[in-house]
């Protein structure tokens, strides 16, 4: 039998990278044409019509910005997000899957047809955009076995690289543990190019919980970036060129210019930078300077990762280590900073942008050795009118669904250590963001979230609450959902909606209704509500981070104070009354 391989896959905002487990269990990270195991996530359509994905077309942002599209992870599944290339324009989706053309062709070219692969999602995407990278998945025609999130994958290879620097004790078969026995809590901070992610992880022996995340959605390395190009243009202003700010080619000629300072400003004090245009001179930039400029950026970064400490109810003791993921924690001031907010010397065993991609293969192998490495094909998504399947097996935390056993035979992996140390792996999540629904604060008659999930509850989850109608005779109950954590609903999202109509005419204002959230894993929730003396019932099952249109009445929404509303109907018979 041929043994399958799998390979695990991290689609990044700024750089992309596979990886795979080996027959001796070492995880490798391929490498593309160019022998490089970062291939950047950029898209260029020649004036040939050819796409070209990866450095060439990266560095030909400089060149042609018209032509080349960049970060397009941070518009995944947002309705209508498109970018035009030239004449031609690609969905975010169509963009994703020719990067992962791209790594699979290498791949291939390295190991072989390849089965599958795990991709790594940020913990915060919602099912929307995890199903749209399930569908660039399936417009490259690369079956996923599953999709992890980004800290928990970064989690898995620090573990699996403990596990292997340790020796692989032979005599040790029965107890090899891929985490180390110990029960310890790391917080993986993650700085890529577009994202802060900070997650709280407890590894036991082979179990991996978040207990809580959080982050910043723009806040990135692309941010530091953005110092060194105004230090750029205000030395290209003082040099007497014209203003490059509103000059697209000389804007990505200064962005370019800018990574590439930064990164040296990572290993020395100083470095060279080239104005935007001749013959203006050389600008010298200190590392001092650039990180005075990007001292609010350090501020955020300090206030997301307090939060998430905060949210775990943790104290710096509880923390074994901090792993570092992500090329931009490469800048000594994250280092310097995160060291000084934890009193720990930060881990940087692995190279910070490829953790991802190994944890992922490494999650590959051990779906293998569960046996739920087999891909299924689901419909993942609707493309205007057009529905694309893909093979996937279902999201993590929920493995039990997943179908297709893979036999014995077909383990490539012999290393028996690797196959012991697998099999008791478990992951679990939280939710990144609350979830609550968007009911009436009678007090001060204005919408309010209640949240029912707070943030940060433990996979899956299931809660309820009790709320009343407005008025006597309510026909129809609307139950906007709504994600968020806050009371001002102007600050949440909604994200859909749960209906209850046909209820009887004479129904009393202040009839008890129950809302139950059940929050399947990061990405679904099943909705339920329940009118209690009549057992009307409505049910709906919503993507989080999807975008509904926001539901600006209050008429046939619920009100939130058990009392106010007996109250209220009181008044109004008392008002009939009087008439
Ligand atoms: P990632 O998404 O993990 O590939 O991270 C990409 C970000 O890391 C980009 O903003 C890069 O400019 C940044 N980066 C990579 N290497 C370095 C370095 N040596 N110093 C500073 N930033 C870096």
């Amino acid at each position: 039998m041929t043994a399958k391989k799998y390979i695990g896959i991290d689609l990044g905002t700024t750089f992309s990278v596979a990886a795979f487990v080996d027959r001796t269990g070492h995880v490798i990270c391929l490498t593309n044409e160019e022998g490089e195991s970062l291939t950047a996530s950029a898209v260029w359509l020649t004036d040939e019509g050819k796409i070209l994905v990866g450095r060439a077309a990266r560095n030909q942002a400089a060149i042609q910005p018209d032509r080349v599209a960049l970060s397009f992870k941070r518009k995944m599944g947002v309705e209508g997000a498109s970018f035009k290339l030239g004449p031609q324009v690609f969905s975010p989706e169509a963009l994703s899957a020719e990067v992962l053309k791209s790594l699979r062709t290498s791949a291939e070219r390295a190991i072989g047809p390849i089965a599958g692969a795990v991709i790594t999602v940020p913990a915060y995407f919602g099912d929307r955009e995890r199903h749209a990278t399930l569908q660039a998945a399936a417009l490259a025609d690369l079956a996923v076995v599953d999709l992890i999130n980004e800290p928990t994958a970064a989690a898995l290879g620090y573990a699996f690289d403990a596990y292997t620097s340790g020796g692989g004790n032979p005599a040790d078969f029965e107890k090899a543990a891929i985490a180390s026995t110990a029960p310890a809590i790391n917080v993986v901070c993650d700085l890529g190019g577009g994202t802060f992610d900070v997650t709280v992880i407890r590894v036991n022996g082979n179990k991996f919980d978040a207990l809580a995340t959080g982050g910043a959605l723009n806040l990135g390395g692309q941010d530091w970036d953005e110092v060194i190009v105004d230090l750029i243009e205000k030395h290209a202003l003082r040099c007497g060129s014209p203003d490059p700010h509103y000059d697209p080619a000389a804007r990505a000629r200064m962005r370019f210019e800018a990574e590439r300072v930064k990164h040296e400003l990572s290993v020395r004090t100083q470095v060279e930078a080239a104005a935007p245009y001749e013959p203006a001179e050389m600008l010298t930039v200190t590392r001092e300077e650039f990180e005075n400029g990007a001292a609010g950026l350090m501020g955020r970064c300090s206030a997301c990762i307090e939060r998430v400490m905060a949210d775990a109810k943790l104290d710096w003791h509880a923390v074994e280590e901090v792993l570092l993921v992500g090329g931009a924690t490469r800048m000594p001031m994250i280092r310097r900073r995160i060291a000084e907010i934890s009193g720990r010397t930060p881990s940087t065993r692995l190279q910070p942008d490829l953790a991802q991609a190994q944890g992922a293969a490494v999650y590959a192998a051990i779906l293998q050795f569960q046996g739920k490495g087999e891909p299924r094909s689901v419909v993942v998504a609707k493309t205007k009118g057009r529905k694309k399947s893909a093979k996937v097996s279902s999201a993590q935390g929920n493995a039990k669904e997943t179908d297709g056993l893979i036999q014995d035979g077909e383990h490539w992996i012999e290393d028996p250590a690797f196959r012991a140390a697998a099999e008791d792996v478990r992951i679990s999540n939280v939710n990144a963001r609350g979830l609550g629904v968007m009911v009436r604060s009678p007090r001060y008659d204005k919408l309010v979230n209640r949240v029912i999930i707070p943030r940060n509850t433990s996979l899956p989850a299931e809660r309820s609450q009790e709320f009343v109608t407005r008025f006597r005779g309510q026909e129809r109950i609307r139950v906007p959902v709504i994600e968020g954590d806050v009371r001002n609903v102007n600050e949440c999202v909604q994200i859909g909606e749960c209906l209850i109509e046909g209820l009887p005419t004479e129904l009393p204002a202040g009839s008890r209704v129950n809302v139950t959230f059940r929050l399947l894993n990061a990405g679904l929730v099943k909705v339920e509500v329940q009118e209690l003396s009549t057992g009307h019932t409505g049910q709906t099952t919503l993507s989080l981070a999807a975008t509904a249109t926001p539901s600006l009445g209050a008429e046939d929404t619920l009100d939130e104070d058990l009392l106010a509303a007996p109250l209220r109907e009181l008044a109004q018979v008392v008002a009939q009354m009087k008439r």
